[in-house]
């Protein structure tokens, strides 16, 4: 167990550092923010704070010998200047690697035997003719690295689409996969310690609007609830089968035939903010107690029903109303300018 007192790096400096550096401060850790920007909002509650790029090999070196332990709050760093950190860095580059790469991230799915969308690689024209006569239409075009809330991504719902879509990913090297009808989404939320064990969360469904998440849930209604044995399982045996270590969340469609799954964010996920007031365990503490060696602590619901939900660019405008309501725990990100899709905040009310 590391003492506390030890650093904590972290990489990445947005909402989700900031959230993690505040729970590690409750437990008495110090925590050491590594980010290219000049003040991302997770330095502002952290003891240090190091700019740099993340390819940027020999700093991320030097700041992590200034570390006990180092992790990451998003899943796109370069995994080569991550290498050499070995055991101190949690959860390792292999979750990195999985997740930051849709094909990547597929194979390792379906050598898992876990369900997902029919899928198949597209890298130009021909692939994606080849795709649409194996997969049939509706299909989605989703770039293979870098796609974030909906971004890099194209339906293609009849053979006329196929041409803007491919223009939409700009030539990068994609994925195609058949479009799913499903009744919800849903995550699974899962911590898992170095000594194996692991713990989930009550599952909330997911609301998204223009590919981000506006609401989530709990509970999450029956369509999902009887889904939930099955969808715990698998995301309890994907973080088993990465040797994942900390938190990480696997997206899945409620689809008639059970669960499907969408994806994994190796990470800390805002559709688990709800756990800060609804859980008996927030899944940022538990993130900390797992890669400090820590034992894991109880995730059952402190109340009949949650529900979060994100500010969005303008949305974070009525802070002093909900400031004022008694109902509301608010949660703002202090990033500056609320642009356009930009998560500024989130609000969670606990009844
Ligand atoms: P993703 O970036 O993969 O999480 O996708 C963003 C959103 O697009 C998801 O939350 C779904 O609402 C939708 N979506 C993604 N993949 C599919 C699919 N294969 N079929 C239908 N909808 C999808």
């Amino acid at each position: 167990m590391l003492p506390p007192g030890s650093t904590i790096g972290i990489i990445g400096g947005g909402q989700l550092g900031r959230m993690l550096a505040i729970a590690a401060a409750q437990l008495g850790y110090r925590c050491h923010v590594y980010d290219p920007h000049d003040a991302p909002c997770a330095v502002e509650v952290a003891a240090e704070f190091t700019r740099g790029s993340f390819d940027d090999a020999a700093a991320i070196a030097r700041f992590a010998t200034a570390c006990d332990v180092v992790t990451y709050e998003f899943e796109n760093p370069p995994t080569e200047p991550l290498e050499p950190l070995g055991d101190t860095l949690r959860p390792s580059t292999r979750s990195l690697t999985v997740a930051q790469d849709r094909s990547v991230e597929k194979r390792f799915l379906d050598a898992a035997g876990v369900t997902i969308a029919p899928w198949a690689e597209v890298d130009d024209a021909a692939g994606l003719e080849a795709a649409i006569a194996t997969l049939g239409l509706p299909l989605l075009l989703k770039t293979r690295r870098f796609g974030y809330d909906g971004k890099g991504q194209a339906w293609v719902r009849s053979r006329d689409d196929a041409a803007t879509a491919l223009a939409t990913l700009g030539g990068r090297p994609a994925v195609a996969e058949r479009g799913m009808q499903f009744d919800a989404e849903f995550s699974v939320v899962v911590a898992r310690s170095d000594d194996g064990s692991s713990v989930t969360w009550p599952v909330s469904r997911n609301i998204h609007e223009g590919g981000i998440l506006r609401r989530s849930e709990v509970p999450p209604g029956a369509a999902i609830e009887a889904q939930l044995a099955e969808a715990t399982n698998v995301a309890a045996t994907l973080a088993g089968r990465l040797g994942h270590v900390g938190v990480m969340t696997v997206e899945f469609f409620a689809c008639a035939d059970g669960p499907v799954v969408n994806e994994i964010a190796p990470r800390v996920h805002n559709s688990g903010h709800w756990t800060i007031e609804g859980a008996k365990t927030s899944q940022f503490e538990q993130h900390i107690r797992a890669i400090c060696g820590l034992p894991l602590r109880d995730t059952a619901l402190v109340a009949t029903a949650v529900q979060m939900d994100n500010l969005i660019g303008a949305d974070v405008d009525q802070w002093s109303a909900l400031i004022a309501d008694p109902s509301a725990h608010v949660h703002l990100y202090n990033k500056g300018e609320a642009r356009p899709g930009r998560k500024m905040g989130h609000v969670t009310r606990v009844r």
